[in-house]
């Protein structure tokens, strides 16, 4: 998949000049300078060098971007076009995308350390899929008819909230972006969104091509630029009629409060999580299980808000499953994201680095035993590199098992009984995702719904596709849920018109 593109590649700023990044902010169908001319470096995580100077967006910008969306929701340009005309803009989108995917997938890979493989192969087919999806949905999307009484006629519609204000984490900056935009696009609303500050670039870019396809000025508009500044303006500000966030659950509180102390806008949370896989003694395909552990706490670096980062496992079979996983991770070489073969590219950032090895500090200090990683590797390169790391002997009290690392970093916990499993697995105050493995029929069925998670995967790691809603329980979030048609709901407003018949 990759064959062509990587031997072109290398770090030299002509090879990222070729790429033709896109650093200023997107506004009303144009890029522009921060209007107080400020920019910031961005780098990349795999050698700690720079990589382009971003526009560093503050209030200002959030005011131009949120009147240029106002002005496109109130005079229809968008929501007043026949949905088939609108499904045809994002379609055509979608195919920008897709067709622009390796461009956009190296981009995504030097601005967040992920591996090329993944943003080629993963990120943008997904990206471009999801906004394919929604686009499709827009014309088939019904109102109802209510059953009231003679002489009446009630029509239930849907209608666009008008302006959305989406801010996204940089885990999958492009999927992310694509999770609030296809749903709230196709239902006809307009949207600021600003992406994470240390990974901007895809979506700039991605912007560029929804005007190419065909978005009209002002639909869509992203301003770049800190969390505290630009993610406040739009939280706080007054003529945004809905906020979409994903991120951690710190920041999506600060959502409420923006929301309560203004205009009590329609808040909608995607957060953390530290979902538990657990492991049955039923099990006969410890390899197949072992293999899928792996993708849970490993895929993106363990950057990921689902990630099964804890392994509650029964106790015949934890020594075995340990070794297998252990045997499993001869297949995820660590390195330069930029390499095909690497399945572990670097975490995002030196701050992020540091804060996952604390983690690792922290576990040890409390009693829990490093199986296998623990320590920073590739130092030379210059980046920011931890790999697979597992701890055994950990206690479902103990920190490393209560807080999201959001790094790849799995905890061990040992059960003896069902009941004891559910109790660890639902003993946390996320409640995102979880999977369990058994054979055992009765097994599945009783702990996939005692599970207190939004997304459960049985023998498998999954959160589903475009079909499933995704959005979690507890301190995971709510407010709505991303992907399926469940996503437009949060994105439209329910109106009932109540029409009285003359008598003939
Ligand atoms: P984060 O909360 O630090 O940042 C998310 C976004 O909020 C960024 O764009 C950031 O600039 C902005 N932000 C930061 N401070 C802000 C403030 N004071 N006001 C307004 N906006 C602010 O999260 P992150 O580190 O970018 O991403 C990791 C987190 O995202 C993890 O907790 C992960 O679980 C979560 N996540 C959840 C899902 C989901 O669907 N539930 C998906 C991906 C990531």
């Amino acid at each position: 998949m990759t064959d062509t593109l990587i031997p072109e590649i290398d770090e030299s700023k002509a090879a990222i000049e070729r790429l033709g990044l896109r650093t200023q902010a997107f506004i009303d169908g144009e890029f522009h300078d921060a209007i107080s001319g400020r920019r910031y470096m961005t780098e990349n995580p795999a050698t700690g060098q720079p990589i382009a100077e971003i526009a560093e967006g503050g209030p200002a910008d959030v005011d131009a971007a949120v009147a240029a969306a106002r002005r496109a929701a109130d005079d229809g340009r968008w929501s007043r076009l026949s949905p088939g005309d609108r499904k045809r803009i994002l379609v055509r989108w979608a195919d920008l995308i897709e067709g622009d995917a390796r461009e956009l997938g190296l981009i995504e890979t030097i601005d967040s350390g992920k591996p090329i493989t993944d943003t080629i192969g993963l990120d943008m087919p997904e990206t471009a899929g999801c906004i394919r999806w929604h686009a499709e949905a827009a014309d088939k999307l019904y109102g109802q008819v209510a059953p009231s009484p003679e002489g009446t006629v009630a029509t239930i519609t849907r209608e666009p909230v008008g302006v959305v204000g989406a801010v996204i984490p940089w885990n999958y900056p492009a999927q992310m972006a694509a999770w609030k935009l296809g749903p709230a696009l196709a239902t006809g609303n307009t949207v600021v969104i600003k992406p994470a500050s240390t990974t901007s670039l895809s979506l700039l870019r991605i912007a560029e091509l929804g005007s190419e396809a065909g978005l009209p000025d002002g639909v869509l508009n992203v301003v770049t630029g800190p969390g505290d500044v630009v993610g406040e303006a739009i939280g706080r500000h007054p003529d945004i009629d809905c906020l979409t966030f994903t991120g951690s659950t710190e920041v999506g509180r600060r959502f409420l409060h923006y929301a309560a102390d203004t205009n009590l806008k329609r808040v909608l949370l995607e957060l953390g999580g530290k979902s538990p896989q657990l492991v049955f003694d039923d099990v006969t395909d410890l390899e197949g299980i072992a293999a899928n552990v792996a993708v849970a706490i490993f895929w993106n670096m363990g950057e990921n808000c689902s990630a099964g980062s804890r392994l509650i496992v029964h106790r015949s079979v934890k020594d075995r499953l340990l070794e297998a996983v252990r045997a499993e991770l001869r297949n995820w070489p660590v390195g330069d994201p930029l390499d095909p073969a690497t399945r572990i590219g670097a975490l995002v950032s030196r701050g992020h680095m540091e804060k996952v090895l604390r983690y690792v500090r922290i576990g040890r200090e409390e009693g829990a035993r490093v199986v296998t990683g623990g320590e920073r590797i590739l130092e030379e390169t210059g980046g920011w590199f931890v790999p697979p790391t597992i701890f055994d002997g950990v206690r479902n009290d103990m920190t490393i098992a209560r807080e999201e690392i959001f790094g790849p970093v799995l905890s061990v916990i040992e059960f003896d009984t069902e009941a004891e499993a559910i109790a660890l697995a639902n003993d946390t105050p996320y409640g995102l995702a979880a999977s369990l493995y058994t054979d055992n029929l009765n097994v599945a069925h009783r702990v996939a719904r005692a599970l207190r998670a939004g997304v459960v995967g049985v023998n498998a790691y999954s959160e589903g596709d475009m079909t499933t809603p995704f959005g979690g329980y507890k301190l995971s979030g709510f407010g709505g849920h991303d992907k399926s048609v469940h996503a437009h709901d949060q994105y439209t407003e329910t109106k009932t018109t109540w029409i009285q018949l003359r008598s003939g």
